[in-house]
């Protein structure tokens, strides 16, 4: 059951107390780290996952976070292009913005770029010019008709940037990595000034999806902050953003939010915001069902164990990392494949299994496949009948 602290105050609303509802110990502080041998993947540092939740604004974040331990800076930029389904996603969503605002030689920012994919996906056609400013990030990363037109910044975006909003800000999949959300928008919304037509578009995660699903394997360190569509409104208008479009997509599993800056604090709100009462009832079933859902897994995990099943996980990012920590897998789990051939041959972090090829299960036949995201389960399914593997397929759901 939820139990309020008032040791804690919301990050995102400033009011005091959290109720905290889930704990989980000893998570690798940083999932998508990988290690080239078994031991220095589980001797990678760990953290505490304690989440609460702001009964004001419904804003859900992990009190016990320190953002001491993760170092984004040594990282290899991020990359999910190696799927058909988040490519086409990708595309679609450049295609969105470029008409939405005109994009034709704009200048366009983007905080959290990785190497780049997606804004050189902005830039290339129309004629843009691209600044993307993210502490992982090398220049020349990424291959595109745009490279003279892009500039690339390795850093964490700050105060120091922020004269570089440009046209149109784009934020995707950082500001769930960001403990203060309410300082990280607020610098972002004092950088853009009295510069009225700069747009922003933010993209997260939905904190909804995993409460409905108790999908626990998308609760990790690195992801600190989680948002409702709710609750990221509320924080905007707190620092000054007329929300423009409010939309969930990708199967339901990002929330996105485009905003312009304002004077004062914006009146307007969107009919698909969730009520904190609304949140905070998921959150309550979230709490209820998380038992079963653990026992769901370790029981399919035994089953393996006991009918000696050579069982192997379809996907080696962080939800894998969340999976296999939360569960403690042991033996019962030998490989996890992955299609981005970066990985292959690496280790994950906590658990410390080999990442291999998909065309490594022609020789080692699983009987069980546990795809992690359920969206990829007819990319996965169609490329193993190709190869003649036929499995058992359990999608993580
Ligand atoms: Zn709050």
């Amino acid at each position: 059951m939820m139990q309020k602290s008032t040791s804690y105050f919301c990050p995102s609303c400033r009011a005091t107390g959290m109720s905290i509802f889930y704990k989980a110990s000893n998570v690798p502080a940083n999932s998508c780290m990988m290690f080239s041998n078994h031991e220095e993947a589980v001797s990678f540092p760990k953290g505490n996952v304690i989440l609460g939740f702001c009964e004001s604004c419904g804003f859900i974040s992990n009190v016990a976070f320190d953002p001491l331990k993760l170092d984004y800076s040594s990282l290899a930029p991020e990359e999910q292009g190696f799927s058909g389904t988040f490519n086409t996603y990708a595309q679609r969503l450049a295609s969105r913005l470029i008409q939405n605002y005109d994009l034709h030689g704009k200048h366009i920012c983007e905080i959290g770029c990785g190497r780049g994919d997606f804004l050189a996906l902005v830039c290339q056609q129309d004629h843009n010019y691209g600044v993307g400013i993210d502490p992982s990030t090398v220049s020349g990363g990424v291959e595109s008709e745009a490279s003279s037109r892009l500039t690339f910044i390795k850093d964490y975006y700050s105060e120091r940037y922020a004269n570089y909003h440009g046209d149109l800000v784009i934020c995707r999949h950082t500001l769930e990595h960001i403990h203060d959300t309410a300082d990280f928008i607020g610098t972002l919304r004092r950088g853009i000034g009295n510069k009225f037509n700069t747009a922003t578009f933010f993209e997260v995660p939905d904190i909804t999806r995993i409460l409905h699903e108790v999908a626990f394997w998308d609760i990790y360190y690195e992801h600190c902050s989680y948002f409702t569509l709710g609750s990221i409104a509320k924080l905007f208008r707190l620092c000054n953003f007329e929300i423009t479009s409010l939309t969930k997509d990708y199967f339901d599993q990002y929330l996105l939010i485009e905003a312009k800056p304002v004077n004062q604090k914006s009146k307007i709100v969107f009919e698909n915001e969730e009520s904190v009462e609304q949140t905070a009832m998921d959150v309550e079933n979230f709490v209820l069902h998380s038992q079963e859902k653990l026992s769901f897994w370790k029981d399919q995990l035994s089953q393996i164990q006991k009918k000696k099943k050579k069982a192997i996980v379809w996907g080696s990012g962080s939800k894998c990392v969340g999976f296999m920590t939360t569960l403690g897998v042991k033996e019962e789990i030998e490989y996890i494949v992955d299609i981005n051939p970066r990985r292959h041959g690496k280790f994950i972090p906590g658990v410390g299994k080999q990442i291999v090829s998909p065309e490594f299960l022609k020789q080692y036949r699983p009987d069980t496949i546990i795809v992690m995201n359920p969206i990829y389960c007819n990319e996965i399914k169609k490329m193993m009948d190709d190869m003649g593997v036929v499995a058992d397929y359990i999608p993580c759901s």
